[in-house]
């Protein structure tokens, strides 16, 4: 396959969103950051919420309009919808549809909604996909440093011209400082989901837990296993992120190299990845989406007990009192970070 295309600030035309109302429905983790960053960029941006909303004052006070969505939907040329992936349809069907007209744009930062048909937009509407990859909360931190987070865009319906609304809007949160790849709901979704899956939530969690256990079974202190399979993961993680797994190998020590390169492949096995090939078919299938649909629809029950379950693992209670002992260690309190990101 070809190398992608990246495209860079000088692709991006900001004056199509120039004299346009963007709305950003949800003030959450993604929804602060593009609101704050395309506000920062000299776009006009109005927030749409529910009347009951924890975030209206947070984004009153951030120097938004806020207003009822399907007010917000009416006054807008560019609808963002950064409400949760499993409220999404519901939220269309109540206040956007009714209040969608010829031309506008919707614009989504993940592509389940629309891959899976959750949402079915007319024919004359744009949808557009501007999909940061790192948390919202990121995305707003770097935009105030002057750098960026880099980002995907994908056109569903509309063309060119939405190709253009996706870039200027990727340009105005900052992506563009890092770079914008195309690519298609379908590829975004399958290839999101399963990368938090296999890998960076799913797969990393797994190990972490895995490794500690067996030090903590095998007589170890605590301490010694988070600091060896969890607090250090963030170091070499850096180093791979900097310069890639090579990179990373070339500044570890040649014990560490031979027993990386020897018994790494005998933790992920064949019998891994065949394991990691049955979750992308149920990705590919829609199996994992139903299910999950299923799973919100019948309020959540399995979803909070394993969440809760991992709370109580013992390296949580570990690794806390271990952080408190670091200064170096950021302590962010991540569910109040929208108010910590807001000046500039
Ligand atoms: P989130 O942090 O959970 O925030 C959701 C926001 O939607 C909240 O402000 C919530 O209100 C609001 N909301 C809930 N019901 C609503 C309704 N009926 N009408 C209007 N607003 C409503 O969500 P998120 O994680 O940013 O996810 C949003 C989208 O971004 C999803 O498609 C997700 O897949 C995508 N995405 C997220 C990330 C990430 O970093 N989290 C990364 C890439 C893509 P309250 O404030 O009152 O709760």
């Amino acid at each position: 396959m070809p190398a992608a295309r990246v495209y860079t600030k000088k692709d991006a035309k900001p004056a199509v969103l120039k004299n346009k109302t963007l709305a950003v429905i949800g003030y959450g983790s993604q929804g602060h950051a593009h609101a704050l960053n395309l506000k920062d960029s000299g776009y006009k941006v109005i927030v749409g919420l529910y009347p009951k909303s924890k975030s209206i004052e947070v984004a009153k006070k951030q120097g938004f309009e806020v207003m009822p969505t399907a007010e917000a939907v009416k006054k807008a040329d560019v609808i963002m919808i950064a409400a949760p992936d499993m409220k999404q349809a519901a939220i269309y069907k109540q206040d956007i549809e009714p209040n969608l007209s010829k031309g506008k744009t919707l614009l989504f930062t993940h592509g389940m909604s629309i891959n899976a048909g959750f949402i079915k937009p007319p024919a004359d509407v744009n949808i557009v996909m501007v999909a940061p990859k790192g948390p919202g909360h990121i995305v707003r931190s770097q935009f105030c440093e002057g750098k960026g987070v880099p980002a995907l865009i994908a056109v569903q319906q509309g063309g060119p011209k939405a190709k253009a609304i996706a870039l200027a809007w990727a340009d105005g949160i900052g992506a563009t400082r890092a770079g914008v790849i195309e690519t298609t709901f379908k590829e975004e979704t399958e290839t999101d989901l399963f990368g938090e899956q296999a890998v960076l939530c799913g797969g990393v969690s797994a190990l972490i837990q895995a490794g500690f256990e067996t030090l903590v079974e095998a007589g170890y202190k605590p301490e010694m296993a988070y600091f060896e399979c969890c607090h250090e993961l963030k170091l070499i993680v850096d180093l791979i992120n900097e310069s890639g797994i090579s990179g990373m190998r070339f500044s570890i020590s040649e014990t560490a190299k031979y027993g990386d390169v020897t018994r790494g492949p005998r933790v992920v096995t064949k019998e891994t990845k065949k394991n990691m090939k049955k979750i992308l078919s149920e990705i590919q299938s829609g199996k994992f989406t139903k299910e999950w649909k299923k799973e919100y629809d019948n309020g959540l029950k399995n979803y909070k007990k394993l969440l809760a379950d991992g709370e109580k693992h013992q390296i949580e209670k570990v690794g806390q009192r271990l952080r408190s002992l670091m200064p170096w260690v950021a302590k962010k309190n991540i569910k109040g970070a929208q108010a910590a990101y807001s000046a500039k």
